[in-house]
């Protein structure tokens, strides 16, 4: 017998809980992974075949697992989106089109953008970032995941002298929520790290976060999940959602005629979670904000250095993440925000843009070799947070998304919290923020 707990989650008194998780991206495989150590029965769909798992958004990311980090909707940020969008190669570019949703959507992002949201928003964040990296180091070390994980901190590297004031204010906003910085000028920097230029200002380095070679991490999580029970399937689209007349969702349906019954449903399917919640009568509007990654190779000869650890460049807003992957060590470049229609043609001038905003920083990044390029897609929400929990108006249903460009930061504490709520435990931090259906 089902019933509502008092979290909001739903609990079967002892029988086993069947969950579909639809996704299998670091959101949806992080819940399946918490699911199944608390006992669920745990299938889960991906689209995708296995192979394809790494070059999903939670492969192709810059594995910045950068914990502090400001959301999107910052004071000034929908003005300045708006300057820039007439330019195809600026930082955060909007397609412009009539379109109702984006309308909507960029309209409640604006009024989000301001200091009280702001301030709103960091003190949860903060919390789940201060979580994230024990969760993820558990995963790890138990699955014994080697994805080059450090967690020695990121650079924001400032090349404008005059830049380093407003670089330095935004890391003393984050002594508050307990993250350490230190301020790094030119000579300092160098001297660390001898691969940037002698026109570089100098860097904060925010000491607490982490970076990792991200598709080798979601592909190790992905590959452990059946040693706990798991049923992975792969290949296999979930198309809509069978629900009772009061709204119970009760199964899955799949684009092969299949029918996937399960006491509840995790929707974790990125940025495409809004068009599935839709059949579910639920409203998560998202815009994919996507991004390119070049990933870089060493020459064997005249090998430039590389940085130690991973970097923002800041006026760029470039990241810059060195892995190891294979054995080999690599760098990647990745960035830019583009908000659009989704799987339109690469814009490869906003790929170029990868190269062009990390030479003025870096030493020898023309060396490097190009191995392999990528584009994929940040699911935003309009005011900056993700939307995580039950859906209260359907019961059996929730929801797992909206992490913009943080989920790969926060995906791992995000499946912790989900799994606690659905089996019936106080979740590890307090999701009503996170209500997924705010957007009503
Ligand atoms: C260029 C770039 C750089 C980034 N850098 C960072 C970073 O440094 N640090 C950080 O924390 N975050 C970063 N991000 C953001 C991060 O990658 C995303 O927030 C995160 O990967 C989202 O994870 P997800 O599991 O929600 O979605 P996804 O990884 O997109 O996974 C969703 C999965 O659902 C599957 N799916 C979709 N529809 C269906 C369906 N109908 N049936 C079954 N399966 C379906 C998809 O195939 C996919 O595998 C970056 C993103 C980009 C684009």
């Amino acid at each position: 017998m089902s019933r509502t707990n008092q979290f909001g989650g739903s609990l079967s008194e002892g029988i086993k809980k069947r969950v579909v998780v639809i996704g299998a991206g670091i959101v949806g495989a992080s819940t399946a992974w918490h699911l199944a150590r608390r006992g669920c029965e745990v299938t889960v769909v991906e689209r995708d075949e296995q192979s394809a798992i790494p070059e999903s958004a939670s492969g192709g990311n810059a594995g910045l697992l950068s914990i502090g980090h400001y959301p999107l909707t910052r004071p000034g940020a929908s003005w300045r989106g708006m300057r820039w969008m007439l330019s195809r190669t600026a930082p955060l570019y909007i397609k412009p089109r009539l379109d109702r949703e984006l309308i909507s959507w960029l309209w409640n992002f604006h009024l989000h953008c301001n200091q009280r949201s702001l301030d709103r928003s960091m003190s949860l964040l903060a919390e789940m970032g201060w979580q994230t990296l024990t969760v993820l180091e558990e995963m790890l070390s138990t699955e014994q995941i080697a994805c080059d994980y450090a967690r020695d901190g990121w650079l924001d590297v400032v090349l404008k002298k005059e830049n380093m004031a407003a670089a330095e204010a935004e890391a003393r906003a984050l002594e508050r929520y307990g993250y350490a910085w230190e301020r790094l000028d030119g000579d300092a920097l160098r001297k660390r790290d001898p691969c940037f230029r002698a026109e570089v200002a100098g860097a904060i380095h925010m000491k607490d976060s982490a970076h990792c070679a991200p598709n080798d991490l979601i592909a190790g999580l992905v590959a452990a999940l059946p040693r706990h029970g798991v049923t992975m399937r792969y290949g296999c689209a979930a198309r809509n959602f069978r629900q009772s007349r009061s709204g119970t969702i009760s199964a899955v349906e799949l684009a092969n005629g299949e029918t996937l019954h399960a006491d509840a449903v995790v929707l974790a399917a990125g940025v495409w979670s809004d068009a599935l919640g839709r059949l579910a009568g639920v409203k998560i509007p998202l815009q994919g904000a996507r991004g390119y990654h070049a990933q870089l190779d060493l020459p064997d000869a005249d090998r430039p250095a590389l940085p130690s650890t991973g970097l923002v460049l800041h006026e760029t807003f470039v990241a810059v993440t060195p892995m190891e992957r294979g054995g080999k060590k690599q760098l990647r470049l990745a960035g830019t925000l583009e908000i659009g229609p989704l799987d339109q043609p690469w814009m490869r001038e906003r790929l170029s843009m990868l190269f062009k905003g990390s030479a003025a920083y870096l030493h020898g990044i023309d060396r490097l070799v190009r191995t392999s390029e990528w584009a994929g897609y940040r699911p935003c929400t309009s005011d900056g947070l993700p939307a995580v929990g039950a859906v209260r108006r359907k019961p059996g249903l929730f929801v797992a998304t909206g992490h913009a460009m943080m989920g790969m930061t926060l995906g791992p504490v995000t499946g912790k919290a989900l799994a606690q709520l659905i089996v019936g435990q106080r979740p590890c931090f307090d999701l009503s923020m996170l209500d997924p259906e705010r957007f009503e």
